[in-house]
């Protein structure tokens, strides 16, 4: 147990051109070695920063990035060098994330290479094959060019070139969200077994609930760059408090994936430039009163392992059923 501990990101604010926007602010949360930890929200929320503020590939301003116990927020590229192996990142589109004038033998062996982890050409083109039969593809597709694959085989090519590294903590960025309901769940699939095989770790960026539901230890609930609700997946499923949670699981047919997704949470996501006062949700909440447009509500921790931000369920007028 250890990983990224907490407080992982607190109060984080992301430089855009021309305005400084805070992206994320409060948002902390841990996660246990070989356990998934997902974050879900709607789009703007904050999800893909906080992914990219954890590999690096953003700067936090502030807060703290513990990793195996090092602190590794603000650090320079050279001094995240040795850390770089150990953390890789999945995208949403692997079109876009693999090279298309490269073979898949080359893009696959890149980090092979960078990282120094075989010796000679012959030990790199056989840990390729390797790698490419762990993820359900055959040694002989390394000749091929990504445009030859499907998306879900393309998605197989990009967890081959993160898993090169042989990295401990794999950040995933909707990865499946660009793919079919069918293929979806063969890649979901194939991460876990991954999971598993290797111990590795997971932040797990989706905007899908039902996704979540299937891969998940621990569930962050984003709104507008902060951390709403954090709890056990089996908790926040069975007895999603917040008011955002509630609205959330509203809009998924069903937990298994078959149904298509239903129109997305009514109301307006606010402008994250110029948020609402007191709770950025008020205008969007059944539950909303005086005390919501004026105060900021803190993270109240139940004994369930849950943290709730949020007045109402703080002051008890908020059921715990969906
Ligand atoms: Fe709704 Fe108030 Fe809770 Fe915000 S703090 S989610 S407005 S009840
Ligand atoms: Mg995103």
């Amino acid at each position: 147990y250890f990983d990224v501990s907490p407080p992982l990101l607190n109060r984080v604010i992301e430089g855009v051109p021309r305005q400084t926007l805070k992206a994320v602010d409060g948002v902390n949360f841990e996660i246990a070695r070989g356990e998934t930890f997902s974050l879900v929200g709607e789009s703007g929320c904050g999800k893909s920063t906080v992914a990219r503020l954890v590999v690096g590939l953003y700067t936090p301003t502030r807060g703290d990035l513990i990793f195996e116990g090092q602190n590794i927020a603000g650090l320079t590229r050279k001094q995240m060098a040795p850390m770089r192996r150990k953390m890789q990142m999945i995208f949403q589109d692997p079109y876009a994330s693999l090279n298309p004038r490269w073979r898949v033998v080359d893009i696959i062996a890149e980090p092979l290479r960078f990282f120094g982890l075989t010796s000679g050409e012959a030990e790199t083109q056989k840990r390729v094959g390797e790698l490419l039969n762990f993820v359900g593809l055959s040694a002989k597709d390394g000749v091929k060019y990504p445009h030859e694959f499907s998306g879900g085989q393309r998605q197989r090519i990009s967890i081959a070139r993160a898993l090169a590294s042989n990295p401990e903590f794999l950040v995933c960025d909707e990865p499946t969200s660009a793919l079919d309901v069918s293929v979806q769940a063969q890649i979901l699939n194939l991460m876990k077994e991954l999971q598993r095989e290797l111990n590795l770790t997971y932040l797990f960026i989706s905007h899908n609930l039902a996704v979540v539901y299937h891969m998940s230890n621990h569930v962050g609930v984003m709104y507008l760059g902060k951390l709403v609700e954090v709890a056990p997946a089996r908790v926040l499923f069975a007895k999603p408090r917040h008011p955002y949670t509630k609205l959330l699981l509203d809009t998924i047919p069903d937990l298994d994936m078959k149904g298509a997704e239903r129109a997305p949470v009514a109301g307006e996501v606010p402008n994250p430039i110029n948020p609402p006062s007191g709770c950025a949700f008020h205008p969007r909440c059944p539950f909303a009163n005086d005390r919501c447009k004026r105060e900021a509500p803190q993270a109240i921790a139940l004994p369930d392992g849950a943290k709730i931000a949020c007045h109402g369920v703080e002051e008890g007028r908020i059921p715990a059923a969906a």
